[in-house]
């Protein structure tokens, strides 16, 4: 298995530290607002990443904090005249609910900055010690980036470039612009906590090194995050934690790409984001997932509605092809001649040298730094031979239609995709279509097909999917459940 790696930037083979055993960290939300389909992409592609890592027979253990107190969080908090702790957890709440929509798993565990301060204050204060961070007259402490020597290997930049673009907030007292506060100096007003330099709360980067030493050990497998965290944030954390434990911080550094909206970053200051909320009033989440892992982790995801509603196309194609095996395995009838017989060997032969291309193509595609456009490119092929070959004349055998569900059904584990119908219509809903669907009848029993197709037409353009099937006609709800807007 090959993972690409930012600090050496190369792909490499992937070894954790233990064998069996990886120890994951991703950077977790900071809770002042909703997060939108930017976070969403993230966290589906560290969460296929993990379920991978399981699929290949890996003890996993995965931590996301959560940065509930934070100069955004604070200044949300005072425009809205709330408590930022209160501000914080309601959105942490909100964050859960989002991830548990959109089926990513939980982490083992989602550590928060304000209750760690204790361990905080503990790393910084051993920082000072060691002579890498100084406090000053304020009440702040800041990291003295000089003093770590390969401050800039993630970034791959020079301590000339950093000094060059680094910049002095008002109100900071740091010795040098390019270093960074490990702890601030109480405003008023403002939550904070007793420190041996008074009171005040964390920079921003210094949670992510104690909480993840503090529950992964000194050494993790993999840290993750967004490419737009690979700098200051990451480079802070490598600084941070070396310089306390002298040992390599992670051994695999892993960034996503971002989300982008005609080609610019999708992003809360832009205001050009859709929230998590508003694409699952409208979408399976399941389709939200296929459109987050239809690029490689690593490039940039544009994002469109038609995107979308392409995302949700596929999965019906592939809820439809688990149908139809799931049907073909529990009730392949006896075959009625020869022909049938030898029809049925033929299909089945050439199903399951689609299941072998397909895994094949499947786990070679994910092994090879996680390639998820390629994995599922390889797995549609399958869909599409079975969409052939299961309608063909003999059908196909039980055990190659098992066969087949079970390479879709490790396709969907992995993915996070679960393979149930399509979100049942209400008793109501129901109800209406199957009245309207008898008046279709009553017109195609007419001949009347002009009618007929008119409602289907219409049906089709609320949503609901009509397939005429020799037991009649067949519906469902489709998997976007609204008409696209016309803006993106
Ligand atoms: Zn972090």
């Amino acid at each position: 298995m090959r993972v690409y790696n930012t600090l050496t930037g190369r792909v490499e083979e992937f070894k954790p530290l233990k064998s069996g055993e990886v120890r994951m960290y991703v950077c977790g939300p900071t809770t002042y607002d909703y997060s939108h389909i930017g976070h969403a992409r993230a966290y589906i592609c560290f969460d296929v990443m993990r379920r991978w890592l399981e699929y290949r027979g890996y003890r996993v253990k995965l931590i996301v904090n959560i940065t509930d107190i934070d100069d955004k969080v604070v200044r949300r908090a005072a425009e809205l005249g709330k408590d930022p702790i209160e501000l914080s957890r309601y959105y942490e709440k909100a964050y859960m609910q989002d991830m548990d929509a959109l089926y990513v798993k939980r982490a083992d565990l989602y550590p928060r900055v304000t209750e760690h301060i204790p361990d905080i204050i503990k790393a910084v204060e051993k920082l000072i010690e060691k002579g890498y961070a100084y406090a000053t007259p304020k009440g702040n402490v800041y990291f003295a980036v000089r003093k770590f020597k390969e401050y800039g290997k993630l970034s791959k930049q020079s301590i000339e470039d950093i000094v060059a673009g680094a910049r002095v907030e008002p109100g900071e007292d740091k010795r040098s612009p390019e270093d960074f506060a490990l702890w601030k100096a109480a405003k008023p007003g403002e939550p904070s906590w007793p420190s041996p330099w008074g009171p005040g709360r964390p920079g921003w980067h210094i949670e992510c090194s104690v909480m993840s030493m503090k529950y992964l050990g000194e050494t993790l497998d993999i840290h993750g995050g967004g490419q737009d965290l690979i700098f200051p944030h990451h480079e802070n954390e490598i600084a941070q934690s070396e310089a306390l434990t002298g040992k390599p911080f992670s051994r695999y550094w892993v960034h996503n790409g971002l989300v982008t909206v005609k080609g610019q970053e999708m992003s809360k200051s832009l205001k050009n984001f859709t929230t998590i909320r508003e694409a699952l009033a409208r979408y399976d989440p399941r389709a939200i997932r296929l459109f987050a892992l239809s690029a490689h982790y690593r490039s940039p995801l544009e994002f469109s509605f038609s995107k979308l509603d392409e995302a949700s196309r596929s999965l019906e194609r592939l809820i439809v092809a688990a149908r139809l095996l799931r049907e073909a395995y529990q009730r392949a009838e006896p075959c009625r001649s020869l022909e049938e017989l030898a029809a049925r060997e033929e299909n089945s032969r050439e199903l399951l040298a689609a299941v072998e291309d397909a895994r094949r193509g499947f786990e070679e595609a994910m092994d090879s730094d996680f390639n998820t456009p390629e994995a599922i490119a390889a797995v549609f092929k399958l869909v599409k031979a079975v969409f052939k070959l299961a309608s063909q004349k003999g059908g196909v055998s039980s055990y190659a239609a098992l066969k087949a569900l079970e390479l879709l059904e490790d396709f969907s584990k992995v993915m996070g995709i679960p393979l149930e119908e399509l979100k049942p219509a209400g008793e109501e809903l129901s109800r209406v279509v199957e009245s309207i669907l008898e008046l279709r009848e009553e017109a195609r029993r007419e001949k009347n097909w002009k009618l007929a197709d008119s409602i289907r037409e219409a049906l089709r353009k609320a949503g609901v999917e009509v397939e005429d099937t020799p037991e009649g006609p067949r519906w469902r709800v489709r998997a976007a459940h609204s008409p696209t807007p016309q803006a993106t």
